[in-house]
């Protein structure tokens, strides 16, 4: 037998492990996934339901192949090598993790299995091309996007894989999957804000990789053409929505690139053709941001762009319980933070306003808003999460620079002009004009009161906390 070890690969098709599990010992494959103790401790309640979803999606896959999913608890470093003796495998094949988390368990697992006698392979599958094989000519990585983006457009992609056949895979069967509360998570719930029903149901995205193939068929179909103008403005509601699935590995990489590209052929204009190109770039932003995760692992914790001196983050709990709950006057930055506790994801321009006001108005560490987005994300992952955190914190690669902050008054009139993307995530605004909504900072206590009651004064005065942000980091550049 030949163990398959499934990590975040939880589909068939398309699996570059799976598919080298065949053909390693041309032996029957036995699929395996641990729910490792020590990563489980950096999970949250939405990541469990998550993962369960696409587990049972996994083996019921395995089940219409008259195999099946055994799924097992523990530290990885004990169960693989027992799973590995019980079937007497010679040989487990994974795919390879790049955080810093799953190096150190790849490392304990593959010296258990040394031990044992057993052989191990691990395969890249989660991006096109693996760390260290995009390089400048000097270091192990790029650290300004552009550079990496023309190399890894021009290099060849790799084609999807075919799926093992029932006759690849040992008949097996598992138990089934604990609930989440059985694995000490209680079960995730919506987090009702201000008076706003949004939120009275969690909606998270489903998982599996039938909805994965169903949202990057109907993306491609149509949205991928709209992309390059229209990404940008979260009420349109444009982009792939595929995050959770690559995060998951509920659809693989080859087969999205592909799609692109036959949504390329496609195209019957230059504008569509490059709005193609657009998305793809995402999609290298990814793999960039893996490269830099994987050679510096510290940077989870750490600053990747070291300031002079220390950075005078403050300590204010009240405001950071007011950026958490959506509540800080800023319409379009709670209507982010209220999109998140609602459905686990956030639009990315929103992404990146929430995060500039949390790290420049509120001078709070980038490392408390990425705890938080650790939390509540359904597509949590740590490389792109950590980017895009010290990306607007200003301490990472290719950074903002310090002295751009973003006005978030200005940022909602541009990407939400007609708030509509405000108003379905804070109803109490619902009543409230365009210009009341985009003019909230200025208006007056009585017209606040007016237009909506139950929304919060701004907590901030934008224009004095930039000043303060910006003395702030030129103190720490040492340049004050
Ligand atoms: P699309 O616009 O359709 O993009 C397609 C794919 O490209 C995405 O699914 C994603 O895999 C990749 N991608 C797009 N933008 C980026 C980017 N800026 N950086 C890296 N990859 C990108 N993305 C995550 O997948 N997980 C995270 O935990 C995460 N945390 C973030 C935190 C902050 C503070 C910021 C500013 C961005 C973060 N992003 C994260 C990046 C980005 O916001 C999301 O990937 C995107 O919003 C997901 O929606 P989508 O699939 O519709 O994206």
């Amino acid at each position: 037998m030949v163990v398959y070890w499934h990590r975040r690969d939880l589909r068939g098709v398309d699996n570059r492990g799976l598919a080298r599990a065949v053909t390693v010992d041309d032996e029957p494959i036995v699929p395996v996934f641990v729910l490792d103790s020590t990563i489980l401790e950096h999970a949250s309640p939405v990541r469990v339901v998550c993962l369960l979803e696409a587990l049972e999606a996994l083996r019921a896959w395995y089940r219409e192949r008259d195999a099946d999913l055994l799924v097992v608890r523990g530290e990885s470093s004990a169960a693989i090598p027992r799973i590995a003796a019980d079937y007497e495998a010679e040989t487990v094949v994974w795919s390879e993790g790049y955080s810093g988390l799953a190096a150190e368990r790849d490392r304990a697992v593959t010296a258990a299995l040394e031990d044992e006698g057993v052989d191990c392979e691990a395969v890249h599958d989660a991006i096109h091309h693996e760390p260290g094989s995009i390089t400048p000519n000097e270091g192990d990585h790029y650290a300004v996007f552009s550079y990496f983006w023309k190399k890894w457009r021009d290099r060849e992609k790799r084609d999807p894989v075919a799926a093992p056949t029932a006759d690849d895979l040992a008949t097996v069967s598992g138990e089934r999957l604990p609930s989440p509360t059985e694995l000490g998570f209680d079960e995730p719930k919506a987090e009702r804000t201000g008076n706003s029903d949004r939120g009275a149901t969690l909606e998270l995205p489903t998982v599996t990789p039938d909805a994965a193939r169903d949202r990057l068929e109907s993306f491609c179909a149509n949205d991928i053409y709209l992309y390059e103008d229209e990404r940008d403005v979260p009420a349109t509601d444009t982009t792939s929505r595929l995050s959770v699935h690559l995060k998951w590995g509920t659809i693989g990489v080859r087969e999205v690139y592909a799609a692109t590209e036959r949504a390329r052929d496609r195209a019957e204009t230059d504008e569509q053709r490059a709005s193609v190109a657009a998305f793809q770039r995402q999609l290298a932003w990814r793999e960039f941001y893996a490269h830099v995760l994987a050679f510096n692992p510290e940077t989870v914790t750490e600053n990747f762009s070291g300031y002079e001196n220390e950075i005078p983050w403050r300590n204010d709990p009240d405001e950071l319980a007011a950026w958490k709950a959506g509540e800080t006057g800023y319409p379009i930055v709670d209507a982010g933070m209220r999109q998140l506790l609602a459905e686990g994801w956030m639009h990315n321009r929103v992404r990146m306003l929430v995060a500039a006001f949390l790290t420049k108005d509120l001078l709070i560490d980038w490392r408390e808003g990425y705890d938080w987005f650790r939390r509540k994300l359904a597509d949590h992952d740590t490389a792109n999460d950590v980017g895009g955190w010290q990306w607007a914190a200003s301490t990472g690669t290719d950074a903002q620079p310090y002295f751009r902050v973003f006005n978030p008054t200005k940022q909602g009139r541009e990407y939400d002009p007609d708030a509509e993307y405000i108003r379905e995530y804070v109803p109490e605004l619902a009543d409230a004009t365009v210009d009341e909504i985009h003019g909230w900072q200025d208006l007056d206590p009585a017209d606040r009161e007016h237009a909506a009651p139950a929304y919060p004064a701004p907590i901030v005065d934008h224009a004095d906390r930039r000043e303060r942000a910006i003395e702030a980091f030129e103190r720490a550049r040492g340049t004050s």
